[in-house]
């Protein structure tokens, strides 16, 4: 299928060309048809799939229908809400790129920065609006938002703002809007809560799934090392220096995780820094600038704040931490191995990470390979607690690694 056989406005038909984008992909070829017939749709898909055009193309090739070429005073015609600021920032620059050739305009709010240029580009009036929800809601308790004129709602990453305690805000928000919206709901996974947002929320909505989030990229390469908690950092360093890695996102649980790992690869002169809630946003939009721009070669994220970020071709993805939610390690391993290009993914797994492992093998229904070459493997072997110190070499008996490997000869019971 082309874009041209989607009935698409010719001047949006020219930004796709200028944008190089050939055909649509899977998510496109489904719901660009939904959304343009006028039907509510409920959309499986996870970020990398092209779901953002999938609902950006058919909202701005209907508004240009609607509003036309006028210049008349702008209402907010569509909303689209969304978990982070760092989405919210890279739908609204899909917005711009691919109706550069209409005169639909949008722009994008968040929280954590002042209101006030945000209320003036509000007030002049703008076509499609972005949002996270708490300065969604702030904005329109101060009568700043008119969602009276809304022809579409968009509820993206769904299940992101389930997680994050947005929930109740999202449903609020629903209720602002008129009863007559298109409303389109997209999520990478089905949680019962989305199912139950969208049986009370949506009318009669068409489905539409891709990739299922239990399916990893096949061009995805995984291994995972076992290695000591305490060693995690050292091991990262050797990987880097010796597969020459100098593109690669890191995940880590915490934000204080993060800055460790930064702190370390820093002090071994790799360029690397961090991305997470703790940053202000124009901290974290320069990182994540300098990291596109290949200035910056190892991006350490948190899963919160690495959720969105939109990059092309990225050829290797570590979980310093593995996940305790195995579908979050489908979503960060995504994120290499895009657009036909290969990947590899990474994972660090301590002892006490191993059920996280177990878990994630169930998902993928794929056993990940062990790397056991490299210098600073986790005992596979549970130690005999029976078992008496060899005294007969102090030496030995003083470097916990060589105990380890007399243990390991011993005693065959691996640890997981
Ligand atoms: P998303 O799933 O919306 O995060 O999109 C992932 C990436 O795919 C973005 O960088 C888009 O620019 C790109 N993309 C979206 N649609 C197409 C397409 N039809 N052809 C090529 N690239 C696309």
């Amino acid at each position: 299928m082309t874009f041209s056989e989607l009935n698409l406005l010719k001047n949006i038909q020219q930004s796709l060309i200028e944008e190089g984008y050939e055909n649509p992909t899977p998510i496109q070829e489904q719901a660009i048809p939904i959304i343009l017939e006028g039907t509510d749709l409920v959309g499986c898909a996870q970020t990398g799939t092209g779901k953002t055009a999938a609902f950006a193309i058919p909202i701005i090739n209907t508004l240009h229908r609607i509003v036309g070429s006028s210049n008349k005073k702008k209402y907010i015609r569509t909303l689209v809400v969304t978990p982070t600021r760092e989405l919210a920032i890279q739908i609204d620059e899909s917005f711009n790129t691919y109706g550069k050739y209409t005169n639909i305009r949008s722009m994008v709010i968040f929280g954590g920065v002042s209101q006030v240029p945000q209320v003036d580009q509000l007030k002049k009036g703008i076509d499609i609006l972005i949002a996270t929800p708490g300065r969604l809601l702030d904005l329109h308790k101060q009568g700043f938002i008119d969602l009276d004129h809304l022809h579409f709602l968009v509820l993206d990453e769904a299940d992101q703002m389930l997680d994050m305690g947005f929930i109740n805000d999202v449903k609020k928000i629903i209720k602002l809007t008129p009863d007559n919206r298109q409303t389109l709901l997209f999520s990478a996974t089905m949680p019962i809560a989305i199912r139950e947002l969208a049986d009370s929320f949506l009318t009669k909505p068409k489905y539409v799934s891709v990739t299922p989030i239990s399916s990893t990229a096949e061009n995805v390469k995984q291994k995972v090392y076992f290695v000591g908690k305490e060693d995690k950092r050292k091991l990262l360093y050797h990987i880097i220096r010796n597969d020459k890695i100098n593109n690669a996102l890191v995940f880590t649980r915490t934000k204080h995780g993060a800055d460790n790992v930064v702190k370390a690869l820093k002090k071994n002169g790799v360029s690397a820094e961090a991305i997470h809630g703790d940053k202000s946003q124009n901290a974290r939009q320069r990182v994540l600038e300098g990291f596109k721009n290949n200035e910056i070669s190892i991006l350490v994220a948190t899963d919160i704040a690495a959720r969105g970020i939109d990059i092309e071709s990225l050829p290797y993805v570590v979980n310093f931490d593995l996940p305790n939610i195995p579908e979050t390690y489908v979503h960060r391993i995504g994120r290499t191995g895009r657009a036909g290009n290969s990947g590899m993914a990474i994972s660090f797994c301590a002892k006490d990470e191993k059920p996280y492992l177990q878990d994630i093998e169930k998902l993928i229904r794929l056993k990940v390979k062990i790397e056991e070459d490299h210098p600073y493997p986790y005992s596979l072997v549970e130690p005999d607690p029976e078992a008496k110190p060899d005294l007969r070499n102090k030496n030995k008996a003083k470097n916990p690694n060589a105990r380890k490997s007399e243990v390991s000869k011993k005693n065959k019971k691996r640890w997981y």
